[in-house]
Order: C-alpha cells, then structure tokens, then sequence
C-alpha cells in the first residue's frame, strides 16, 4: 500500500508531543578507498549527529558507474563501504542504510528529472569539469547527468538536510533549484526543498601531495590519501611523505596550504583549538609534528578497522541489514515518484 508521507508526518505530530525528526540523506560512491577526507568530511559528522535525525544513508552505485570501474570492485567495494558505514558508529537504531541500485526508482525518477533540467544547469557544475579533465567528449553522459541522479536520491525521501563535504555544494543549490522549478512549473509541493549541512572545519581536507586539490579517492595516486583501512606503517609513510613547505613553522597559514591541511587533521582528530595546536608544537620541527599526527591517526582508525574486519567476515548479517534498509525506504522512493508522474501526466 502506498505510503502518504505527509499524512504520516501529519499523524506522528498528533500522536505524539515529541517533535517529528527532521530527514537527513547522504551517500558515498563505493568507487574505491574510503579516505580520511570522507571520514572528517562526510562519515564523522553523520555519526556524530544520527540521534537527532532521520536518517538515510545510501551506497551509490549508479554514481559509481559514471567512471569506468571493474565488475568486481565495484560489487566488493559496495560491501565494503556498507561495513565502513557501521565500523565508523553508524547504528541501524537511526540510519536506514541501502545500496542504490536496489531501488530503481532512482533511476526512473533521474530520466524524468534529465528532461526538467536545463543543459545550461549541467553545463555550470565544476565537479564535471574536474573530473572530465582534457576529454570532455569521451567521458560518459553519465557523468554529465550526475547532479540529476543526485538531485533524485535527495528528493525522493523528501530530505530535509543533507551533511556532505563542501565540494558538494554546488550539487546542493543545483537539487534546490531543480525541485523549486518542478513544484512551481506544476504549482503543487511535490519536493521538499532540502539544505546542505556543512561543517565549517574538515569540509574539504586536502590531498597529501597536491594540497591545492581535493582529497579524493579517485586521484591516481595513493600517497595522496590516508585510506580508513591503511595500517599504521602505510599511514607513517604517507604522513612522512606529505607536502610541506621550507619555512619549518608548525602554524595555521591559508598561504601555505599543506601545513594547514595537516593541521587541520590533527585539530580534528584531538578536538584542540589552533591556538592549543600552535602552543604545543611552538620551536618544534615537521618531524615532531607529523609523528604526534601519525599517532593520532593510528588511535583513529585502529578501532575502525577492528570493528571493520569483524562486519565484513560476517556477510550475511551485512546483505539482511542492507536488504530491510532497502524495503524499508522503497515505499517512500515509490510514492514520490507515483506523485511525480501523476503530475506531469505519465502513465
Ligand atoms: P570520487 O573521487 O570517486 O568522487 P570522493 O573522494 O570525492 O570520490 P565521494 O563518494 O564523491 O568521494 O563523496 C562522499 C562524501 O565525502 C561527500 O559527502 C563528499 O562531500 C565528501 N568528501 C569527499 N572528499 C572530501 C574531502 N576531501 N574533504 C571533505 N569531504 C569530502
Ligand atoms: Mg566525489
């Protein structure tokens, strides 16, 4: 039986004096090493803030088609990041967690939304340019249409809030714009207009060797990202390797951004304001600092990785988490796309 959203809302708030949660929605690509830059960006605050909300966190494997990937990492990869999601303390208590794919109205709903979409909207979106690079005629139309694939994932479970990393953000204003025109066009509030929820520090930690660009897990090459599941000699090299400057002060410097950005890390793995970070390494050299930088990340990601190696030794408990995650959203993907269609006048 189709579920009316509104009137469940409408019901709750009734029902009940507690307020009626606000729905966040956020996703990661399975197209690889999940990265720090996820983790402080992404991973992290979703924990930090489950309780408060509703959640929906979904794996993105129709985003993860848009690059080419092998059958296989993209099936271990998918199951990989569902063990991730629950090792880093997301509790199916508060998160409904599903693989895209596995609820194909989002790429029913994502056609539909190609078609509202100017090419003009598509042609602004930097992240396209990024990743297409010098061969902009060869990458696929996938690529192209990826802010409209997103826009639907947000869309269909009417989100309120959506915690992404900052490079998102532009992806963000475009789903607003989107679902503004569609509910204007047909005069009804089909879409709930959602907003970005960034953070101010580690919304975009930077790569270890390029530190003007992003970290990403799609750059080529792997010392410039500290992966969630690196052990801790692979992290000291890393660190050891990252891209310093000549100046040997350990400050906070938007001038020099590869300091900064391992600086940043540090503030965030250790909850110490700059102005603490600055005082205890004052007179103290790179090497000291990147080693008390490398324990930290160590003291991170061990208990991860622990937690990490237990989930993903257990498969099925992971396929039936992932399975009732998608059972338990589908009904809510199909009556927004049932409205959708109904409105324009498909079917
Ligand atoms: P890809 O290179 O394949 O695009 P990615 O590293 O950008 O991978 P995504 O799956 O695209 O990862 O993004 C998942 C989430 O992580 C998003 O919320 C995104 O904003 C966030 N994120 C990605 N990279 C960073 C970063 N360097 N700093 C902070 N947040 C990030
Ligand atoms: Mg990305």
């Amino acid at each position: 039986m189709p579920v009316d959203l509104h009137q469940e809302t409408k019901t709750a708030a009734a029902n009940s004096s507690a307020p009626v949660k606000k729905r966040t929605f956020s996703g990661i690509q399975p197209t690889g090493n999940i990265h720090l830059g996820n983790y402080l960006g992404a991973i992290r605050n979703w924990v930090e803030i489950q309780s408060q909300y509703d959640n929906i966190f979904c794996i993105v494997d129709l985003h993860a088609i848009t690059m080419p990937i092998s059958p296989k990492e993209l099936h271990d990869s998918t199951r990989q990041l569902a063990a991730l999601y629950l090792a880093c303390g997301l509790d199916p208590q508060y998160c409904k967690f599903f693989i895209q794919s596995h609820v194909h109205e989002h790429a029913e709903m994502s056609w539909i939304m190609e078609c509202f979409t100017p090419m003009g909207w598509l042609n602004r979106m930097t992240q396209f340019k990024t990743k297409a690079g010098e061969n902009p005629d060869t990458v696929s139309t996938g690529l192209y249409c990826y802010p409209d694939l997103m826009a639907c994932d947000i869309l269909l479970y009417h989100t309120n809030l959506v915690p992404v990393g900052e490079d998102q953000r532009q992806h963000i204003e475009f789903t607003r714009d989107l679902a503004q025109r569609f509910n204007s066009l047909y005069g009804q509030q089909i879409f709930t207009i959602p907003e970005a929820l960034i953070r101010q520090v580690g919304a975009r930690i930077m790569s270890l060797t390029e530190p003007t660009k992003k970290m990403s897990k799609s750059d080529e090459n792997p010392f410039s990202r500290i992966n969630l599941l690196d052990n801790a000699q692979t992290i000291k090299k890393k660190i050891a390797r990252a891209t310093t400057d000549s100046e040997r002060l350990v400050a906070f410097d938007e001038n020099r951004p590869g300091i900064t950005n391992l600086l940043t890390i540090y503030q965030l793995l250790t909850g110490q304001s700059p102005q603490e970070i600055e005082a205890e390494f004052a007179g103290k050299g790179y090497g000291e600092f990147k080693a008390a930088l490398t324990d930290q990340l160590v003291a991170t990601l061990e208990p991860i990785q622990q937690r990490y190696y237990e989930l993903i030794n257990d498969m099925p408990r992971l396929e039936a988490i992932l399975k009732q995650g998608a059972d338990e959203v589908r009904p809510m993907a199909a009556e927004t796309l049932r409205r959708v269609k109904e409105v324009i006048g498909l079917g």
